[in-house]
């Protein structure tokens, strides 16, 4: 991370609060130290700390069995607590700021996020932020903080993520299981068999493992973004980091990352409904604009702004794209054929989706 502007750093339930029984300081100081030694250079920070259910549930009896509800309340419980603790640490201000998946993929929440980051880290203050679990439904979350950082390391602009795990990196094979599992030093391109390495989540404590470490990973360098997996337990770590060392697995930023919106629109936002297309339209070809006569078939309900899915008769996924136009006067059209009516409406609002609003997707 030598040449780090901008940094995520992502500390997991594990590290905070790793006898569930609220916050300690045991494994916080280093990190903490980390991110103070990275301000002094003048490197910004954004911590993504979960912890608020891990923090919260020694307030609840029963936590084996517990219900959605009275995680919602650990989370509510513990939130606070975490951000005490961190908080102890620092002689500057931080700030929390606590997202679902339902803000990041509205656009315009999502642009009112970049600019309360933005102007957060202008003022000196540390943004911590943590998904948002007590408002969440498992249709709004993103679910693990993982892809949570990958997401916020997008939006901020970062040049740099750093998830801390348990364990050094990317194996071959399960460490925990195979004696002579090599560590994976770094990763230009993430490959099916880079998933099969990652196996099954390993932390009793938190919900992502190293699947969601490389998802995460596979989000943030196609942003151009460098990606470290570390342990976050070994104080080496990080000052293995701050002198441009690589204490664990690298994921290399992509040499031609995509355009923000582009990026925001294929790992961020999801599709609220689908455009069907004849099994030959060749999206590449048409210069990106879609128009009406070019839909075969209109799919769920979404309005104007929307994110939808444009695919073709046989299913491949062509792309993700912005609507300017809601299902609803889409199925209008459709039904009004030619009339001047329907030319009027298309004439004025222009193409269904426009050329800056698309993200191709690679055929699936
Ligand atoms: N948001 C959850 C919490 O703070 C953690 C999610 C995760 O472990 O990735 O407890």
């Amino acid at each position: 991370m030598k040449k780090s502007k901008r940094i995520v750093i992502k500390i997991g339930s594990a590290l905070i609060a790793p006898e569930q029984d609220g916050c300690r300081s045991r494994y916080l100081l280093s990190i903490a130290q980390f991110i103070v030694r990275c301000r002094t250079r003048g490197i910004e920070v954004i911590l993504v700390s979960s912890g608020s259910v891990a923090a919260g549930s020694h307030l609840f009896p029963n936590t084996e069995n517990a219900t959605i509800a009275v995680k919602k309340a650990m989370a509510a419980a513990g939130q606070t607590e975490m951000m005490a603790t961190w908080d102890r640490f620092f002689d500057f201000p931080s700030a929390q700021i606590l997202l679902t998946h339902g803000d990041l993929r509205d656009r315009e929440r999502y642009t009112s996020i970049r600019e309360t980051i933005f102007t957060l880290l202008d003022h000196g203050i540390l943004p911590i932020i943590n998904e948002n679990d007590t408002v969440t439904t498992d249709d709004l979350k993103v679910g693990d903080n993982d892809n949570l950082s990958a997401m916020v390391a997008a939006a901020a602009d970062a040049d740099t993520l750093i998830i801390c795990s348990d364990v050094k990196g990317l194996y071959n094979k399960n460490p925990n299981l195979h004696a002579d599992a090599e560590l994976i030093p770094e990763v230009t391109v993430i490959t099916e068999e880079i998933y099969d390495m990652a196996g099954c989540p390993t932390s009793k404590v938190g919900t992502g493992g190293m699947k969601t470490k490389i998802e995460a990973a596979e989000k943030a360098i196609s942003h151009g973004i460098d990606t470290f997996i570390v342990n976050g337990f070994e104080e080496t770590t990080f000052d293995l980091l701050l002198a441009g060392n690589n204490p664990g697995t690298v994921f290399l930023a992509s040499e031609t990352p995509m355009q923000e919106a582009v990026h925001w629109m294929t790992h961020t936002a999801s599709e609220q409904g689908e455009l069907v297309v004849e099994d030959d339209y060749d999206m590449s070809d048409e210069h990106a604009v879609l128009s009406g006569e070019s839909i075969t078939e209109v799919k769920g309900e979404f309005s104007v702004g929307d994110t939808v899915l444009v695919r073709s008769e046989d299913g491949t996924r062509l792309a993700k794209a912005t609507t300017n136009y809601s299902s609803c006067l889409l199925n209008f059209l459709a039904e009004q054929d030619e009339s001047p009516i329907s030319e009027k409406i298309q004439d004025s609002i222009g193409p269904v989706i426009s050329e800056q609003d698309i993200a191709l997707l690679e055929k699936s």
